[in-house]
């Protein structure tokens, strides 16, 4: 099986590698998504950013017109199509991905606030980013919170903290030794992502402001070089399916329908999809693909584009009948053939007991 999944990779083609953001309840991870999603037009950064079915699509334009702030980025190396972020920081569905083997998400962007170091909250991602193996990089925020700092959004932030007073300077050095002894006592080694010479050993740090955007153009640019430098067989377009259900919802007109987070391969319309429902397996077929049109001056509620195809990384509404019941953080199956119908049914099944026997045990 392994075989013939790297069989149907296609490494010329990257997908958008996904991106979540994790972290202590109100260290800015909201802000954060905010920030990054606004358009700057009075900057002239590139637009096209778009809100998806829960999850914001950063095209390439828009990260290269970012992370220029960084020194030493080159936007002619941006090689993925743009990043693709889950709009729910601390998603529920994050809770029944635990029970499975692979990951929704390919980057995680760890907040922490520099004020108060590491939090319970904080503590309790980290360790389900470690037991997963996913890779994250944390970002330092709130750094204009340090007494008498001076906010600069258009800079790199590292020589930006260089030009800051000798205060700010050691106030700095001081809080972030303290969370780097923090990360230690978690067994998590950590430096600055300009200073990082060993990713694979030590996790990277990028001080932040979500708040003013300092910093967020060194954080997008670092993660698009490590998405291109580490994951690049991970995000390798690939035909095998990889599909998440992230809500249920009804709405008027449309019946029960069901948001996904289509990492890999394609759905088509008239596809033969299987879920896991809490009544047991469902087997539908896909009606219709939506996704909400690109973001106008004025925003339509409910404004949404009909596909007859999709290919990951997508953020995409399903329309199909008989979804009531479906159990989000789960799986979405497509059976190409009659007679895999069955064992997908099985494997529908099984991941509601699994999921229901990881909630048992926390
Ligand atoms: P969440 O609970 O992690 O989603 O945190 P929020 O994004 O809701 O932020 C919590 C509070 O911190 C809000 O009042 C934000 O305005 C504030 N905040 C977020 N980021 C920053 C930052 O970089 N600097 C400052 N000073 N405040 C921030």
């Amino acid at each position: 099986r392994r075989a013939a999944a790297m069989a149907s990779r296609n490494f010329d083609v990257l997908r958008s590698p996904v991106i979540c953001v994790l972290g202590h309840v109100d260290t800015g991870k909201t802000k954060m998504l905010d920030t990054i999603r606004r358009t700057n037009v009075q900057l002239g950064e590139a637009g096209g950013i778009t809100q998806q079915i829960g999850a914001t699509r950063v095209p390439a334009e828009a990260l290269k017109e970012r992370c220029r702030k960084a020194r030493n980025f080159d936007p002619d190396s941006v090689k993925i199509p743009g990043f693709l972020i889950i709009d729910t920081p601390g998603h529920e569905s994050f809770a029944n991905l635990r029970s499975r083997g692979s990951s929704l998400c390919d980057v995680a962007i760890l907040v922490v606030d520099i004020m108060h170091g590491l939090e319970p909250q904080t503590i309790e991602s980290l360790k389900l980013l470690l037991k997963r193996g996913t890779p994250f990089v944390v970002a330092l925020n709130k750094v204009d919170r340090l007494y008498g700092y001076e906010s600069n959004p258009q800079k790199d932030i590292y020589q930006h903290l260089k030009a800051q007073s000798s205060n700010v300077q050691l106030e700095f050095k001081e809080r972030y030794e303290k969370i780097v002894t923090e990360f230690a006592e978690n067994s998590v080694n950590v430096a600055l992502s300009n200073q990082n010479k060993n990713t694979d050993e030590y996790v990277s740090i990028v001080p932040t402001s979500a708040f003013l955007g300092d910093g967020i153009g060194n954080l997008l640019a670092y993660i698009v070089d490590y998405s291109q430098d580490k994951l690049a067989e991970r995000l390798a377009f690939c035909t095998e399916l990889d599909c998440t259900v992230m809500e249920v919802r009804s709405l008027p007109g449309l019946g029960t329908t069901v948001d996904v987070i289509l990492l890999n391969g394609t759905l088509k319309r008239g596809d033969i999809i299987v879920l896991t429902g809490t009544e047991g397996p469902i087997c539908s077929e896909i009606r219709d693909l939506l996704m909400p049109a690109p973001l106008r001056e004025i925003r339509v509620k409910g404004d949404y584009e009909h596909y007859a195809s999709i290919q990951g990384a997508q953020g995409v509404k399903v329309l199909a009948k008989g979804l009531d019941n479906v159990v989000a953080g789960l799986p979405l199956f497509v059976c190409r053939r009659s007679d895999e119908l069955e064992v997908l049914k099985a494997d529908a099944q099984k991941q509601l007991e699994k999921a229901l026997t990881s909630i048992k045990k926390k």
